[in-house]
């Protein structure tokens, strides 16, 4: 089963859940992640079970990205807000990077979680390529 991972900050939870309201059926099957406040608004509003972590302000984003780092996130639907800066917006780049480090679909807004959700990709076992670190962890040290 394919695990997914939202995370929508203040100003974008209402899009996300309208999103995800939108594809209801999709969501059935899946493993879901959330961080705190984004994974309660959506198992409320769906009846979903949701795996909730800490709020991302608290440490939530920072799961995640330990989560995608596991290899556990098949897929990371992140609305970050561009237009309100945020306290932890470190853990924001640093879930940003490790979703591009572990070579995982991103969807920062609607138009690409669309075509996400529609790609004929996903009735297929794809498989998405694990970059191979070993000459990274073998370089040269001092
Ligand atoms: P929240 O966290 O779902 O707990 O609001 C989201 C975020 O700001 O990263």
């Amino acid at each position: 089963m394919k695990s997914i991972a939202l995370v929508a900050h203040d100003g974008k939870k209402a899009e996300l859940l309208a999103w995800v309201q939108q594809h209801a059926g999709f969501f059935k099957e899946k493993q879901l992640y959330a961080t705190g406040t984004t994974g309660r608004l959506i198992s409320e509003a769906l009846q979903l079970s949701v795996h909730c972590l800490a709020s991302g302000p608290l440490g939530g984003d920072q799961q995640i990205g330990a989560l995608i780092a596991e290899q556990k996130i098949d897929w990371l639907v992140f609305f970050w807000d561009p237009l309100s800066s945020q306290p932890h917006d470190p853990d924001v780049k640093a879930l940003i990077r490790l979703a591009v480090v572990w070579n995982i679909p991103v969807a920062c807004n609607t138009a690409t979680a669309d075509f996400i959700v529609h790609s004929t990709l996903l009735q297929e076992d794809y498989q998405r390529s694990v970059p191979d670190f070993a000459a990274y962890l073998g370089r040269a040290t001092g």
